[in-house]
């Protein structure tokens, strides 16, 4: 194909062809001839030269830009709150897409930031806590009912509020409250990782065993220790076989 060559009013190469249709233009950033659907018409540069030059004058301009889009943000907010709504009840497979994706990438990042959350809004979070379940209670009661009756572990419930004034309740319950009370001045001022614990000597739930809430089956550990023991059960009534373990454990760990 025969190309004519010609310059424009400001200086630029540019080729027709025989129906004398520009199909190419000299690039004057490049000076490379480049077909003319990858040239922006406006002046005439070449697509990669244009992004180059785009991305010098953004960077030369950053302020300027940063404030424009802010302020376009501003103007058009509602808008722009819209579209990402519809956009999202569009896409919800790929919005939850994204969002998992993104949760198993910073897992360990937001784990730590949930934490530091809750470290520092204690009130809030009781506070959350409290509506939550005042808003639920039966929903909260169901899922408990089910988890009894599916649990394969057998408790005994002694419930002490059915009658506080029967003699012997109130001689377990002087015991029990003596022993709150300790755990209490023990707490005193430590953090919640170091606290201590009441727990039950033969646990409450085991498949073999059911311990007892009463003064004799409680002893007080720490919270390490109780979360170490858990429900572990060794056929005798001390029951303290636990304790070789988790020496060996912490010797390990120190
Ligand atoms: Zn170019």
């Amino acid at each position: 194909m025969i190309l004519i060559e010609s310059k424009t009013r400001k200086g630029s190469l540019i080729y027709k062809n025989h129906e004398h249709k520009v199909v190419a233009v000299c690039c004057p950033k490049c000076s490379e001839i480049v077909d003319v659907r990858e040239v922006n018409m406006r002046d005439r540069i070449c697509k990669p030269c244009k992004n180059e030059y785009k991305k010098l004058h953004y960077r030369k301009n950053k302020e300027r830009y940063k404030h424009l889009h802010k302020k376009y943000q501003e103007e058009h907010k509602d808008t722009i709150q819209l579209y990402h709504k519809n956009w999202k009840l569009e896409n919800k497979d790929r919005v939850l897409e994204n969002r998992d994706k993104y949760n198993k990438q910073n897992a360990k990042r937001l784990c730590e930031k949930s934490k530091e959350w809750l470290r520092n809004n204690k009130d809030k979070r009781a506070k959350i806590s409290r509506k939550y379940t005042q808003a639920n209670k039966d929903k909260i009661n169901a899922s408990k009912r089910v988890r009894r009756k599916k649990s394969p572990f057998k408790e005994v419930r002694t419930d002490w509020r059915i009658d506080k004034t029967l003699p012997h309740v109130q001689y377990f319950m002087k015991d029990t409250l003596a022993l709150k009370r300790k755990i209490k001045e023990l707490n005193y001022g430590k953090s919640a990782t170091d606290h201590f614990t009441l727990d039950h000597i033969i646990p409450l739930k085991h498949p073999q065993v059911c311990g007892l809430n009463i003064p004799c089956n409680y002893q007080i550990l720490t919270r390490k220790q109780n979360s170490f023991k858990n429900n572990s059960f060794d056929g005798t009534y001390n029951n303290d076989s636990w304790h070789d373990a988790y020496k060996k454990l912490s010797i390990i760990n120190d």
